[in-house]
């Protein structure tokens, strides 16, 4: 199955509910994902069903079932414009870079529609921990180093089970909510504050570089532009030096 996964599904962890039930601007024609078909077919002349779905993790999707293309699609396609519609069409084939791009710029100038209409469910972000208050590192990184463009919110994440674990995922930016947060392991006395920087800086990064699609149509969510600015904090290599050298401590942290 083709995906073409947008920025709304930036690493959002596995335990997260990866399907968002969104609230319609306004109810869709009835027949809206027949006359979506008709469409398709027409441009891609072969048999096209289209299914409208809420899921606003992966937006796009096709397949082929015995012998007719199946799409899936986020409902705010229902109002697609023709160009729109031709890079749905041309995504199924061999030039799917251009295409993508066309998908992705439509999606972010409806994303702001999706995001007010979504239901405000969240969870309370609370920014100061016992040792590191994330509101004032996100503050005087975004004074320093993005002229204070970031626009997001930041909190600690929520503890997990305790126990061993192999890996740990230190941040994590929700480009849809534009929340920030950051693994409560981190707020440890053991771990400096500079270390914390680097990963809130990190988080920070990625809604300046949101998601794009690359040249095979995959979803590339550290491009080059991406690294290059995590490269140039000046923080970088001590935070990279102390990660290697106390990692254990983070994976050992208990809940
Ligand atoms: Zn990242």
């Amino acid at each position: 199955m083709r995906q073409l996964p947008l920025p709304f599904s930036s690493e959002t962890p596995k335990s997260e509910p990866r399907v968002a039930t969104l609230l319609h601007e306004e109810p869709l024609p009835d027949g809206a994902s027949l006359g979506l078909a008709a469409h398709l077919t027409s441009l891609l002349r072969e048999p096209v069903e289209v299914e409208l779905t809420d899921n606003a993790w992966t937006m796009v999707s096709y397949r082929r079932v015995q012998g007719r293309l199946r799409f899936r699609l986020h409902h705010m396609f229902a109002r697609a414009h023709e160009s729109v519609m031709r890079a749905l069409a041309g995504f199924t084939g061999r030039n799917r870079r251009a295409h993508g791009r066309v998908i992705d710029e439509y999606v972010r100038e409806h994303r702001e529609l999706i995001r007010q209409a979504t239901p405000r469910i969240e969870a309370p972000l609370s920014p100061r921990g016992r040792v590191h208050d994330l509101a004032d590192v996100y503050a005087e990184l975004n004074a320093r180093h993005f002229h204070n463009q970031v626009r997001a919110r930041i909190g600690w994440g929520r503890r997990a089970q305790g126990g061993r674990r192999r890996s740990i995922k230190m941040g994590v930016y929700f480009h849809d909510q534009k929340v920030i947060r950051i693994h409560p392991a981190l707020d440890d006395e053991r771990v400096p504050r500079h270390f914390v920087e680097m990963v809130v800086f990190h988080e920070m990064l990625h809604q300046i570089f949101p998601p794009r699609i690359d040249d095979e149509g995959r979803r590339c969510v550290h491009g080059s532009e991406f690294r290059a600015a995590e490269r140039s904090f000046p923080g970088y290599h001590r935070a990279r030096a102390w990660e290697k050298a106390h990692l254990h401590l983070l994976l050992k942290h208990r809940g």
